[in-house]
């Protein structure tokens, strides 16, 4: 595993739309490997391909309750809302404050090209819209109903995370 360059805010690599994942090979599990290691020692929740220049449809995301990988997700589904802070390894040092529903279902393949479906709350569907985002070269400050002051303490987000994984029949 390896620790992967960053693309930073200003980098027009950011608002790009990133391409379908199409080979399962050793590359993307390597490629999401590295993400990994990249987004913990960044101390993230989550990162997307293109933020360390790969234009692919990949995204880690770890809020605490262990690794999850989405490879080529699509959001099915979202429910009710919720208001609260969020930053980006991309764009280090600035919050805004950004309404995202508060439960959302993804549906996207693993490493191996399994398809499956996610259901997360709280933080965790915060992560997964600010992560598939990512993927349209949308960033969240282009949300944000207000950026958070400099010496202004962020409001605390909700931590209550529910993640409900089921594996799908494959097309
Ligand atoms: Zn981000």
């Amino acid at each position: 595993m390896a620790i992967r360059n960053m693309v930073y805010e200003g980098d027009p690599l950011l608002r790009k739309t990133s391409r379908e994942v199409t080979a399962f090979d050793g590359k993307l599990a390597t490629l999401l490997d590295d993400m990994f290691e990249t987004m913990v020692q960044q101390s993230g929740v989550g990162l997307a391909a293109v933020q360390v220049g790969i234009l692919r449809r990949a995204v880690v995301i770890d809020v605490g309750e262990g690794k999850i990988e989405l490879v080529n997700p699509t959001i099915l589904k979202t429910s009710g809302s919720q208001v609260g802070s969020e930053g980006c390894l991309s764009l280090p040092g600035q919050f805004g404050i950004v309404e995202r529903p508060d439960a959302v279902t993804v549906r996207a393949q693993d490493r191996n090209g399994e398809w499956f479906e996610l259901t997360g709350t709280g933080l965790l569907a915060r992560a997964l819209c600010h992560e598939i985002d990512h993927l349209d070269g949308i960033v969240f400050i282009d949300h944000a109903t207000r950026m958070v002051q400099p010496g202004e303490t962020p409001p605390p987000n909700k931590r209550r995370v529910t993640a409900h994984v089921k594996k799908v029949k494959s097309e």
